[in-house]
């Protein structure tokens, strides 16, 4: 049996709500674990919220993907600010309504959590990005 990757409830899912680590500043989203991946710690959590615009670090173009998606696809490697300042999360995601010749590095992205599909009714939420509008090359 499987299980959806990120199961939390709906309002939450759709916010860019992240965790800081108390001990070395790393930023986790969706999930906050236990002991953080960076410093190994098990710190206090400080729920911190993401700004709506990161910077692609890195990406690929898709061209074979389940048939759900349309190809080719870019999917990037995005740096997301804390609202608050701190570091950034490092996050993964499709971009949507964005040509895969208009993606570089350094770019903005619009970042959105969202709900990408169902499984066995539960939804499987993730990272979605798009040039921000207004942003023509
Ligand atoms: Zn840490």
């Amino acid at each position: 049996m499987h299980e959806p990757p990120f199961v939390r409830d709906r309002a939450a899912n759709e916010r860019l709500e992240a965790w800081e680590c108390g001990s070395c500043g790393y930023v986790t989203i969706p999930e906050r674990r236990e002991v953080c991946k960076r410093c190994g710690e098990y710190p206090d959590w400080n729920e911190v919220q993401l700004a709506e615009r990161g910077t692609v670090q890195s990406y690929v173009v898709q061209q074979r993907l389940p048939d759900e998606f349309e190809t080719p696809l870019p999917v990037a490697v995005v740096d997301i600010p804390q609202q608050g300042g701190g570091e950034p999360a490092r996050v993964y995601g499709l971009f949507t309504e964005t040509n895969p010749d208009d993606v570089e590095i350094g770019m903005e992205a619009e970042a959105d959590f969202r709900t990408m599909f169902d499984i066995d009714g539960l939804p499987v939420n993730s990272f979605k990005f798009k040039r921000p509008r207004g942003d023509r090359l």
